[in-house]
Formats: C-alpha cells, sequence, structure tokens
C-alpha cells in the first residue's frame, strides 16, 4: 500500500505527530505549508491550530486521501491540497512549514526554503538522522559540508528531538530527527546573495579534504567557470579583457577532468555534494576505468615546461593566489572553515572582481 519509493512512511506515533505541531509554535492566524501530508496525521493536527494548511503532495492516492479526511467537517475549507512534487511546485505564501520529509528531498527542499524571497518564520522538518546532523554539523566534524555552511549562514538550525524507525509505518531503514530551521532577520541576516556564497562553497567542498590551492587552482573546470564569470563582470564594467596568448613558464598544470582519483564534480549526485554519496578521500572504490587512466597518465613522457595561456587566465590565477594568501587561506581546508573564513573570502574575491551567482 505505502510507496517507500517516494518516501511513504507513514507516522503512526499520535505522541510524535502532537510534538511536531506543537514545537511550530503556530498562531492562529497562520498559513502552514506542508510538504507530504500522505494520508493527513500532521495535517490535521494543524488545521486545528492555524488559520490555513496548504498541503503539496505527489502521490494522486495520498491527495485524495487527506481530502476525504477532513470532508464534510470544519476543516474542509481550511484546506488546499496542491497535487505535484513539492520542488517544483510554486508555493503560496505561507508563514510556518511543516514536513515529515519524504528522504528524497531533504537537500532540495531546504535549499529551496533557503533561497526564498520571504521564508517561512519557522521551518520543522522530520529528516534521517545522518542528514539532521549533516545540518547542525560545525568545521571539523565528519559531517561538515556545504551544506552545513548554508544552513548556519542563513539560519539557526537546531536539533528538536530524535524519533525512532518503530514510530512510522512501514519502518525507514534508518533513525529520524526533527529539526528546527528558522531564518536570520533583520541585523542578523547576511547581505549576501545565496547564489553568489554557495556558487563559491561548491568549490571549496568539491574537494573539501583538500587544501584551498588545489580546490582552486588545480581544476580546469574550476578555472574556465571563474574566467566565464569574469568576463560577464568585465563587460559590465567596461574593463578591456587581454585575450592575448603568452608562454606561462611558472604556470601549473591544472587537471584535464575535476578528479581522475576520486569523486568527480558532477557525480557526486546530491544537489548539495554533501549529501549520501559524500566519499571520503582515502575510500577506495575508485572505478576500475579512472585507475588505469591515471595509471597511463602517469606513465606518460611529462610535458614540456612552457605552457601556452592567455593573459586573461593567468590574471585570474593570479588574482585567485592573491586573494587566498591575503585571507591565509591557500593552506586550509574547507572542512576546517567556518562561516566567517567563506565570507572573508567571498568579499575578498569579490573585491577582485571574482563573482559566482
Ligand atoms: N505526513 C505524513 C505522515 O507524517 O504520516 C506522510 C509522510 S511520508 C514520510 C512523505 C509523504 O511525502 C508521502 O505521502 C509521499 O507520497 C509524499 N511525497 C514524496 N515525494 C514528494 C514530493 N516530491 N513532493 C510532495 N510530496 C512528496
Amino acid at each position: 500500500k505505502f510507496n517507500t519509493n517516494v518516501g511513504q512512511h507513514i507516522l503512526k506515533n499520535p505522541g510524535v505527530a502532537d510534538a511536531i505541531v506543537q514545537k511550530a509554535d503556530l498562531k492562529p492566524t497562520d498559513v502552514v505549508l506542508e510538504v507530504g501530508p500522505g494520508s493527513g496525521n500532521i495535517t490535521v493536527r494543524i488545521l486545528q491550530q492555524a488559520r490555513k494548511v496548504i498541503a503539496c503532495e505527489l502521490d494522486p492516492r495520498m491527495a485524495a486521501e487527506v481530502t476525504k479526511r477532513v470532508q464534510g467537517t470544519p476543516m474542509q475549507k481550511k484546506l488546499e491540497v496542491l497535487l505535484g512534487d513539492a520542488i517544483k511546485t510554486e508555493f503560496p505564501p505561507f508563514d510556518v512549514c511543516i514536513s515529515n520529509t519524504p528522504y528524497q528531498i531533504s537537500s532540495p527542499l531546504v535549499f529551496k526554503l533557503l533561497s526564498m524571497p520571504n521564508p517561512p518564520r519557522t521551518s520543522i522538518l522530520m529528516f534521517q538522522r545522518e542528514f539532521a546532523l549533516r545540518l547542525t554539523a560545525r568545521p571539523g566534524d565528519a559531517l561538515y559540508c556545504r551544506l552545513s555552511v548554508n544552513v548556519q549562514f542563513y539560519a539557526t538550525v537546531s536539533h528538536v528531538m530524535k524519533v525512532g524507525r518503530s514510530n512510522f509505518k512501514p519502518p525507514p531503514q534508518v533513525e529520524s530527527s526533527v529539526v528546527r530551521i528558522c531564518p536570520k532577520t533583520g541585523a542578523d541576516k547576511p547581505k549576501v546573495s545565496f547564489d553568489e556564497f554557495d556558487g563559491m562553497l561548491r568549490i571549496c567542498f568539491n574537494r573539501k579534504n583538500k587544501i584551498m590551492r588545489a580546490a582552486w587552482l588545480g581544476s580546469k573546470e574550476v578555472l574556465s567557470m571563474i574566467e566565464r564569470n569574469y568576463r560577464v563582470y568585465c563587460a559590465m564594467n567596461n574593463i578591456p579583457i587581454d585575450d592575448s596568448v603568452v608562454d606561462d613558464e611558472n604556470g601549473v598544470d591544472e587537471d584535464e577532468d575535476m578528479e581522475v582519483d576520486g569523486q568527480d564534480a558532477k557525480g557526486n549526485g546530491d544537489e548539495w555534494g554533501g549529501f549520501d554519496m559524500d566519499v571520503e578521500e582515502g575510500d577506495d572504490d575508485t572505478p576500475a576505468f579512472f585507475k588505469e587512466l591515471k595509471a597511463a597518465n602517469e606513465s606518460m613522457p611529462k610535458t614540456p615546461s612552457k605552457r601556452k595561456k592567455t593573459r586573461l587566465a593567468q590574471l585570474i590565477r593570479s588574482k585567485i593566489e592573491k586573494v587566498l594568501e591575503e585571507t591565509e587561506l591557500v593552506d586550509k581546508r574547507a572542512r576546517q572553515c567556518d562561516e566567517n573564513d567563506f565570507l572573508r573570502l567571498l568579499f575578498a574575491l569579490n573585491s577582485e572582481g571574482i563573482h559566482f551567482g
């Protein structure tokens, strides 16, 4: 009856459903978005306390079930069901988000809520335990990743309660946790655009165990992306570009591909590049093909030290080098940096005309 492929694990413990709604501190005037109402165990409890519930459900059978559950009751006119994928659906305005989140959309849902122009005052969300721990991880923790930095930069995140597997039907394979996410407001709200900050973090965390010099200067893909953005910046600010070709005797070779010896940027799977598919350095699951490619590369004669580069490419490398030296981050690894380090880095790069958004 339940489709666990879309995360259908129904909450069967009424005490947990009560606690989730209570943790949201609802006001009678609130409009609440519920993602994945399922058969409505949480929905009916929200309806008793809020002005309105907008429930977004992917599965038409479940959408029908929650609709039927309130039919003929005073709650009926307070419930609006949106049938569809919560990630693709455009939401009307709402004050609070509550969700026993289908685990497949954990990352994109957090991303969507955080990047809204007017994010909900509070979000009370149930996640797999490991995902919840990633949200609250601090620099140096094994689970610290791009998601941790982004969320903690734009919001205050707290762990609300643990929920064991036996509270669900059917029980999922792992334990769950409920977290609260409250976006920073007023003077605490960062004045930095989400796309810009996250764009920079993608580069830093692409190889979170490598030092920043390698993360920034060791990849052709990263450098050409920065060059593309820099061209746009120059065009907008009437700055001439020098595309002439020079011999770059001191240049360092960048990798042809993002990675030969591990996960590549695109293959990292998850939107946040930090959940489920995250492979630590040292994990030896390198596909045989890459091992062979690496061996073949190593046996090739080394190319002469003279390398051709455009002056623009040289300029960009030197700007990045200067910024990494000046911010004293050149030898640090992303997993050790806190939000102040990342913010300093972003401001220094922006002041050199390097943008990510
Ligand atoms: N809220 C109910 C409860 O707590 O008992 C059900 C929670 S169940 C973990 C997740 C629900 O989200 C399921 O009803 C599933 O059909 C729905 N769902 C899965 N993917 C979705 C998506 N992309 N957008 C909206 N709903 C989704």
